[in-house]
């Protein structure tokens, strides 16, 4: 089947500031694709080259089976996009806003019913002027999703939303995406992508730094075996440490006393708690606390944010699986 996007090697440069340096990225019909990044990382710009807003100075766009910037009224058509700004004229109420939306768009549907999705059926006949930020945030979301889009474009979706409103858009995200459309999203909140994302991106200086599945993007950091013991046992029981594993510990106080919390961080978490366990066992060494998790989605951020690429020459986007 062909990818709703497919974005191949693309760059694109405000005057001399390359903004966008060889990005490339696949997103599947009925997938959530949350592109996450440092801020100035071109996830706006990446946003905007995909819906044909800006022509890349190099590389290939293709949306819907065409060129955007080539084809804008088949994308408009078959696009909504939430974007970080949207203009609505503040004297309109809600019901009038959407009804005016419904004149502008190819794509047919009812206001009342939108109103009902996007939970603003009580503010239907209150002017936008008078709409809370995350009030407006809904009817930005209406607008979007009117109609039914193939494709759906959110720019930072629930920035200033309340934990409420965040969940009823995730809820709606959810729902859109079990009725096979596909969403793109820009996002600083973690969580956001981790509770919604089938895949994620994260940009760094115009590149993708790593991209995969969420499980994919978080192996690409080592995982990490953590336990507490006894102060006074040391770690001389643990050697050999085992090839590309680090170890490092910390004096930690816990309601029974101090302890030596150790934690050791390798590829092969599996192969990791093994070896933990095994060492401790022949030695007799007591685990307390015993934990094997992956890298957090915030580690891996960190990790990336640390690794700024050099600015010349572009590196290519890196994918952790195709
Ligand atoms: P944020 O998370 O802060 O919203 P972003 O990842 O969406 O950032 P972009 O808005 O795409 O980043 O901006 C990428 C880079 O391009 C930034 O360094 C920004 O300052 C610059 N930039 C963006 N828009 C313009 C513009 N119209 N003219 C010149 N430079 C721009």
């Amino acid at each position: 089947m062909t990818p709703i996007v497919e974005v191949r090697d693309l760059h694109f440069s405000y005057g001399n500031h390359d903004a966008v340096r060889g990005v490339s990225l696949t997103i599947e019909a009925g997938q959530v694709y949350a592109l996450l990044g440092t801020n100035g990382a071109g996830k706006t710009t990446t946003l905007e080259l995909i819906q044909g807003f800006r022509r890349p100075r190099e590389g290939a766009v293709r949306v819907l089976g065409v060129d955007p910037a080539a084809e804008p009224r088949t994308i408009r058509a078959r696009t909504g996009a939430m974007l970080q700004e949207a203009g609505f004229f503040p004297e309109l109420s809600v019901r009038s806003t959407l009804a005016l939306w419904a004149d502008l768009s190819s794509r047919r549907d009812r206001v009342d019913d939108v109103l009902e999705r996007v939970g603003l059926t009580h503010k239907r006949d209150t002017k936008v002027q008078s709409l809370s930020g995350g009030e407006r945030r809904r009817l930005d979301l209406a607008a979007t999703i009117w109609g039914g889009p193939d494709l759906i474009v959110l720019d930072e979706p629930t920035t200033g939303l309340d934990p409420a409103s965040r969940q009823t858009l995730w809820t709606l995200v959810r729902q859109l995406r079990d009725g096979g459309t596909t969403v793109l999203l820009t996002t600083h909140q973690l969580e956001e992508a981790e509770s919604l994302a089938d895949r994620v991106a994260i940009m760094h200086h115009g590149v993708i730094a790593v991209a995969g599945t969420l499980d994919e993007v978080l192996a690409s950091q080592p995982a990490r075996v953590s336990f507490d013991i006894e102060p006074s046992v040391g770690l001389s029981w643990l050697a050999p440490v085992l090839p590309g594993v680090a170890v490092d510990q910390d004096v930690v106080r816990r309601p029974h006393g101090s302890r030596l919390e150790v934690r050791v961080s390798g590829p092969e978490p599996v192969r990791d708690l093994r070896w933990v366990l095994d060492a401790a066992d022949r030695a007799g060494v007591v685990l307390e606390r015993l934990r094997a998790n992956p890298a957090s989605l915030e580690e891996v951020f960190h990790q990336v944010r640390l690794s700024a690429p050099a600015p010349s020459p572009a590196p290519t986007a890196r994918e952790v699986s195709a």
